[in-house]
C-alpha cells in the first residue's frame, strides 16, 4: 500500500485564492535509504526546499524555483544526480534530466550526459534556446558547448561512495531488474513547485540505475513518466524503477486522476498502486495542484522528501517504513 503525505487541503477550498501561497516539494529518491545515509539524505531535502522556496520568496517562478531545488541537490554528492551520480556498466557517469513549465507545457530535457554537473540547466537551456524537447549524449555536448555550458570533466562527478558501491555491485546483472526494495537502487531527486500566480512547474535528474546497460535511458528525462507539469492540473515528479515507470507513463497518470477530480494524494497513491499491480513496479512521486494541494507518496521502504507550503518547513526523519506524514490542515 503506498504511503503518503498530504496537507490534506480541499481542492476547492473557497479561501485558496486568497491566501494564495506559493509550495515547493523536493524529493532524494524512492528506495530503501540505508541508516547511514538517512541523516545527509533527510538534511539534503530540507536544504533543496529551502532553496527552492527562497527563490519563490525573492518572487521568482516556479520553474525559477525547481530549477534551484535541483542544482541544490545535484550538487550534494548524497544524490544520484551530477556530482555523486551512479555509475553504468562501464563505470561511467551517464546523466539525465527534465525540466517543464506548467504555463506553456514548454519542455526540455537531456539524456546521457557525462560531463554537465548540473544538466537540469542544460535541460532548461534545450528548452528555452533549442526547438527540440531531448538532445542526447553527444548532441546534448555539443549544444552545452555552443551555449557556453560549462563542461566538467567525468571524474569530478565520481563519489568514492559511489566507486566503492559500484565495485561492490558490478558483478550483478540484475540492475534495472530489480525491484527498488533494496538497496541496489540509488536516489534520483526532483521538485515541482507553484508560484503565487498559480503556476506550477517540475524538474527531475539522476544518474539512474547502478550497473545499467551503457546508453540505458530510463524515466526521468521522458516527458509524462519522470515528470509533467500543467496549470490545468499540477506537476509531478517521479522516482523509482524507470522501466516500470515508463511502462505506466506515471507522471500523466497521476495528473489523469486529478484532471477527473481525485486529490492529488490520492492520485497518487492509486497510480502507484498500479504500477504494483500491473508492471510490479516500486517507486514515489511528489506532485503540487496550481492551488497549492501537495502530496509526497511512495511504495518503496523509504522516500527523503521536504516541502516548504506557507513558510513552513515539512520533511521527517522517521523510523524505517515510517517516512511518510500525514499532515492534516483540515
Ligand atoms: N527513475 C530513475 C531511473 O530509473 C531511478 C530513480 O528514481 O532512482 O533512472
Amino acid at each position: 500500500m503506498a504511503e503518503s503525505s498530504s496537507p490534506g487541503m480541499k481542492r476547492e477550498d473557497p479561501d485558496r485564492n486568497s491566501k494564495m501561497s506559493a509550495v515547493v516539494v523536493v524529493h532524494g529518491g524512492a528506495w530503501a535509504i540505508p541508516d547511514q545515509l538517512a541523516e545527509a539524505s533527510v538534511d539534503g531535502v530540507k536544504a533543496a526546499a529551502c532553496e527552492g522556496s527562497s527563490v519563490l520568496k525573492r518572487g521568482g517562478s516556479a520553474l525559477d524555483a525547481v530549477e534551484a531545488a535541483v542544482r541544490a541537490l545535484e550538487d550534494n554528492p548524497a544524490f544520484n544526480a551530477g556530482h555523486g551520480a551512479t555509475l553504468n556498466a562501464d563505470g561511467e557517469v551517464e546523466l539525465d534530466a527534465i525540466i517543464m513549465d506548467g504555463r506553456t507545457l514548454a519542455s526540455g530535457a537531456v539524456s546521457s550526459v557525462k560531463n554537465i554537473a548540473n544538466p537540469v540547466s542544460l535541460a532548461r537551456a534545450v528548452m528555452e534556446k533549442t526547438a527540440h524537447v531531448m538532445l542526447t549524449s553527444r548532441g546534448a555536448n555539443l549544444f552545452a558547448e555552443s551555449i557556453g555550458v560549462v563542461t566538467v570533466p567525468p571524474d569530478t562527478l565520481l563519489t568514492e561512495y559511489e566507486k566503492k558501491e559500484w565495485e561492490k555491485h558490478k558483478t550483478y546483472v540484475t540492475g534495472v531488474d530489480e525491484d527498488f526494495n533494496t538497496q541496489w537502487a540509488h536516489d534520483t531527486v526532483g521538485a515541482v513547485a507553484v508560484d503565487r500566480a498559480g503556476n506550477v512547474a517540475c524538474a527531475t535528474s539522476t544518474g539512474g540505475i547502478r550497473n545499467k546497460m551503457v546508453g540505458r535511458v530510463g524515466d526521468s528525462p521522458v516527458i509524462g513518466a519522470g515528470g509533467y507539469a500543467d496549470n490545468l492540473s499540477g506537476a509531478v515528479s517521479c522516482t523509482g524503477h524507470g522501466e516500470s515507470i515508463l511502462k505506466v507513463t506515471l507522471a500523466r497518470l497521476i495528473l489523469s486522476h486529478v484532471e477527473r477530480g481525485k486529490s492529488v494524494a490520492d492520485s497518487s497513491q492509486l497510480s502507484l498502486q498500479y504500477m504494483a499491480d500491473r508492471v510490479r513496479g516500486a517507486g514515489g512521486s511528489i506532485v503540487v495542484s496550481p492551488s497549492g494541494q501537495w502530496a509526497a507518496t511512495f511504495t518503496t521502504d523509504r522516500m527523503a522528501w521536504a516541502a516548504v507550503d506557507q513558510d513552513v518547513l515539512c520533511s521527517l526523519p522517521a523510523p524505517r517504513g515510517q517516512w511518510a506524514i500525514r499532515r492534516l490542515l483540515t
